[in-house]
């Protein structure tokens, strides 16, 4: 099992399975709404997510027509990014894990906005 938390605390979830994959998003959305080079992911079943404080802390944010990404309403930390046509998935930001993720990311996605001033 997996736990993790917003930057404030108030929101808090359990991952009771295994992160399938860990990606990294370098597509210009992840890189605004993570304020950041990019958004890194874990890939989880929707039913091993749980919220088990702040739920009503939670703002969703439609970013595309059926992509909804779901971050703390206090503190703004980004927690989740979810797909409607694959609402059995959903990623998770390997940033709010409070449990250390031992993987390594394995899929690194819209390399092509890369930003020009990474090190
Ligand atoms: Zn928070
Ligand atoms: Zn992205």
């Amino acid at each position: 099992m997996y736990t993790g938390s917003c930057l404030c605390g108030a929101v808090r979830y359990e991952i009771h399975g295994d992160v399938d994959h860990a990606t990294i998003c370098w597509c210009t959305m992840c890189q605004k709404q993570h304020g950041a080079a990019n958004g890194p992911y874990a890939n989880v079943a929707s039913s091993a997510l749980r919220i088990v404080a702040g739920a009503a802390g939670i703002t969703r944010y439609a970013s595309s027509p059926g992509v909804e990404r779901a971050f703390c309403s206090v503190c703004g930390a980004n927690l989740t990014w979810q797909m409607a046509e694959h609402s059995s998935r959903i990623a998770v930001t390997l940033g709010t894990f409070d449990t250390p993720y031992e993987g390594l990311v394995t899929d690194e996605l819209h390399t092509d906005s890369k930003p020009g001033w990474l090190p």
